[in-house]
């Protein structure tokens, strides 16, 4: 079946003089990457709302150089400290999880979605139903709630401007016009800093060894996915919703030196890829001046330098989250919810040092095989899907770390 998706983006009919922008997630590294572009090009640009986790100082910070009219820290404890951070800068504070959900409401055109994991679904969905370009980092609310997502964007005609550089490649490159040409989205993977190296030796992998990505540099929990390559899995399901193609029409191919960021092949045989160094301030740029484009400070792409590029096919024995994701997405419904929420518990686990990392695999393999798929056909179906996929993932976990303390 193919994605009955429209394209999700939509010319604005004017282009105001000044961006009125609000970064969920800005102190994070999309989002700081995001307050580098903005500061940069001040007069294009007007602060409504930046939101962050815990990181008071950063986010009041980025508040003063870009003169926000609101900053929103997500952990309700913070709330004085954020007040004191800001004193006597006219800046609105407010904290809580309602209150990143609020700033998303607030009169913005663009919104960079950059709020990791399932918890930016809420504030991502907010600004999507207030009909704004929302550049899109937070893949795993795509994941999770993909359909529920994109009928939003239909129905309050809203546009979503990929920021994943994967789809932001893609979208720069598909003939929307012409879908039916369409033959393969291929999406590139670096194959993370363990490609090369054994199972054994992957088993012992510490948290270090996996944040530490050979060419992109990025939080930790998508460092990690990385790793697993579960990203790749993820980035599958992502490319579905996103654009107007079939499941079967979705390729990954490894490419270690991270130069084409994806490629789409149409029926008269051309492939067409867009390439640059790895640098998110690219697709974020992309998104932000979009239709348009703008200048970025990144380091300018050079072939010869580079001399060779290559490919390869992804090994799914070495890497099963790959086929997990993609097991999931044919089983549809609530699959890829419960198959998101047993990563992010996974993860967050290794990084805990509970669960070695071949485990994070076998965490969402267990959850997937304990709890069939349900229909989803609304947000409280999805949150059903994650609370349940988050309970058998936690039980996982700790029958795996039980197991680890007797050995
Ligand atoms: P990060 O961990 O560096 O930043 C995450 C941001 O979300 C921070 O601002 C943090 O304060 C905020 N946050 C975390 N938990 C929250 C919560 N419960 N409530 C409210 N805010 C919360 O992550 P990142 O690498 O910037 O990634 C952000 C998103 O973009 C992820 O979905 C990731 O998959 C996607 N993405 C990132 C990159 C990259 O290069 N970093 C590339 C492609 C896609
Ligand atoms: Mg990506």
């Amino acid at each position: 079946m193919v994605n009955p998706a429209p394209r999700v983006e939509r010319m604005p009919a004017i282009q105001p003089a000044a961006r009125r922008v609000t970064i969920l997630g800005s102190t994070g590294s999309i989002g700081r990457n995001t307050v580098d572009l903005i500061a940069r090009d001040p007069e294009r640009f007007q602060v409504e709302a930046l939101t962050g986790h815990r990181n008071v100082q950063l986010l009041a910070e980025q508040a003063r150089q870009l003169r926000a009219r609101l900053a929103v820290i997500a952990d309700p404890e913070l709330l004085q400290t954020l007040r004191e951070a800001l004193a006597g800068s006219g800046i609105e504070a407010a904290a809580g999880t309602n209150s990143v959900t609020e700033a998303a409401q607030r009169p913005a055109d663009w919104v960079m979605a950059a709020i990791v994991g399932a918890a930016g679904l809420k504030p991502t969905l907010a600004a999507v139903r207030r009909g704004a370009t929302v550049a899109l980092a937070n893949k795993e609310c795509l994941v999770c709630a993909g359909d529920v997502m994109i009928a939003e964007v239909r129905a309050h005609n809203a546009s979503m401007v990929p920021v994943d550089s994967e789809h932001s490649a893609i979208f720069q490159v598909f003939e929307f016009d012409r879908p039916e040409t369409v033959e393969r989205v291929i999406l590139t993977a670096s194959g993370g800093p363990f490609r090369s190296w054994p199972r054994e030796k992957m088993a012992k992998a510490t948290p270090e060894q996996a944040i530490a990505h050979p060419n992109w540099s990025m939080g930790a929990k998508i460092s990690v996915d990385s790793a697993s390559m579960m990203n790749k899995g993820l980035e599958t399901i992502e490319a579905f919703h996103l654009f107007p193609i079939a499941k079967e029409q979705i390729e990954v191919v490894v490419h270690p030196q991270s130069v084409v960021h994806s490629m789409v092949s149409y029926a008269d045989g051309s492939v067409l890829a867009q390439m640059g160094t790895p640098d998110m301030r690219t697709p974020i740029a992309y998104a932000l001046a979009w239709p348009k484009r703008m200048k970025a400070p990144v380091e300018r792409l050079d072939l010869i330098k580079v001399g060779t590029l290559t490919f390869e096919m992804p090994d799914e024995t070495h890497f099963p989250a790959l086929r997990l994701a993609r097991e999931a997405l044919a089983a549809g419904g609530s699959a890829p919810a419960m198959l998101n929420a047993a990563n992010e518990v996974a993860v967050a686990a290794f990084l805990d040092r509970k669960i070695g990392f071949l485990e994070i695999a076998a965490v969402v393999e267990d959850t997937l095989a304990a709890r069939p798929a349900t229909s989803v056909a609304n947000l409280d179906d999805v949150a059903h899907a994650d609370a349940a996929g988050r309970r058998a993932a936690e039980d996982a976990v700790a029958r795996r770390a039980a197991k680890r303390l007797k050995q």
